[in-house]
């Protein structure tokens, strides 16, 4: 059975930015994956601008403006009732940036993979155990080992799963995702559009491809495809991509050995579009605690890392929650907003209510 320091599950942007980390700091690094890559995944594919200052450590700034992208220069809030607030989002080097998940999760799988990270794709982790290492089985058989296990594996987390973490699941609501043509002169806009349903998400991926995102309860779900064919032509037996819950307690992201990150420790609500900063950023904060601990800094003296009593530990949860800290209220009250019609028809009133999302959105775009 091939040993090594880290094993990571799940190759997504928390999974993969903390392998390539882990790996550039010469941990022996193994990264299972699901699906085959290049995969498209349930999202509204857009960047916020925090996610820059981590790619450009990951040297990937280039590589990820070169690929088809849309640069967006603003976000259109439309209210039940169709009114209007438009809110300009930053240009330049710190600029909201969209491409497709296929595009851009595949680039960093890549860039883990030019780290040293050993790569299996197509590979469905099925069953944990422990003692002083992890064992992982697979679908397929194999088994690894691991000093450490990190769990990159999403909403749904296996791992969590397995180590009787993960909450029962609220199936309040579902989404639904598709690429559709681009309509003439959509422009380089977000459009977030509460419906009395549920809400619409809609933005330019390319110069062909809208991301169109309806988010409903599951008995509403029938009443935005309908919408989706009227406003946008879609064919009422359009197949879209779908994913559930989208809410979820979250989970303590440091545990005994294990690390939990991006979705897997805390689903956040997709309106406000920060999930893939959150998830890279805490890979990045997991692989440094990592590489402390692989290398002795916080070992007891059985050689086991114990809960609580690492300062490593203790540094990475407090991480993880300044990188939260001063945005989450945000997404609650976009959560607020679009469970609750209520609140969602005071977003009517959007001109008394315009300098109020002016400055929410300047802070949800303004880099940590
Ligand atoms: C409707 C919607 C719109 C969104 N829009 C945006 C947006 O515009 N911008 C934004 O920043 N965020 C957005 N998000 C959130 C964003 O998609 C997530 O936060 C982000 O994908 C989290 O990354 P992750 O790496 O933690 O998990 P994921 O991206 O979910 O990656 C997890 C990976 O683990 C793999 N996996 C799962 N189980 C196993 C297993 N047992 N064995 C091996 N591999 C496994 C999966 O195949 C997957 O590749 C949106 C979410 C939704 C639902």
């Amino acid at each position: 059975m091939e040993t090594f320091d880290v094993a990571i599950v799940g190759g997504g942007p928390a999974g993969s930015t903390c392998a390539a980390f882990c790996a550039g700091a010469g941990l022996r690094t193994l990264l299972l994956e699901r699906e085959k890559f290049p995969r498209e995944k349930v999202c509204g594919d857009c960047l916020n601008p925090s996610c820059w200052p981590v790619l450009n450590r990951l040297d990937l700034v280039q590589r990820v403006s070169a690929l088809p992208h849309a640069k967006l220069d603003s976000v259109e809030f439309i209210a039940i009732g169709g009114r209007k607030v438009i809110v300009d989002l930053p240009s330049g080097g710190e600029c909201e940036f969209s491409v497709k998940r296929s595009l851009f999760d595949h680039l960093l799988l890549k860039r883990a993979g030019e780290f040293g990270a050993h790569i299996h794709e197509a590979t469905t982790v099925t069953g944990l155990t422990t003692s002083h290492d992890w064992k992982i089985e697979t679908g397929g058989g194999e088994s690894f080992a691991a000093s450490v296990l990190v769990g990159a594996d999403g909403r749904n987390s296996t791992v969590a799963r397995l180590c009787n973490l993960l909450p029962r699941p609220q199936r309040e609501r579902i989404a639904l995702q598709s690429h559709l043509p681009l309509p003439d002169n959509f422009g380089n806009r977000v459009v977030l559009q509460l419906l009395s349903h549920g809400y619409v998400g809609l933005s330019p991926v390319n110069g062909e491809e809208l991301n169109v995102c309806l988010v409903a309860k599951p008995r509403n779900m029938n009443a935005l495809k309908t919408w989706a064919t009227k406003r946008l032509g879609v064919s009422p037996t359009h197949v879209w991509r779908t994913i559930t819950p989208l809410t979820r307690a979250a989970l303590p992201p440091a545990h005994e050995n294990l690390f939990l990150i991006g979705d897997a420790a805390r689903v956040v609500e997709p309106f406000t579009g920060e999930g893939i900063y959150y998830a890279m950023r805490s890979g990045e904060l997991a692989a440094h605690a990592i590489v402390k601990i692989i290398r002795g800094e916080d070992r007891s003296a059985t050689g086991r890392i114990r809960r609580g009593e690492q300062s490593t530990l203790r540094e990475f949860v407090r991480a993880c929650g300044e990188m939260y800290r001063g945005r989450l209220w945000i997404n609650r009250l976009a959560r607020v907003a679009v469970l609750s019609p209520r609140t969602a028809s005071f977003l009517s009133h959007a001109a008394r209510v315009q300098p109020v999302l002016r400055s929410l959105t300047a802070k949800i775009v303004t880099p940590n």
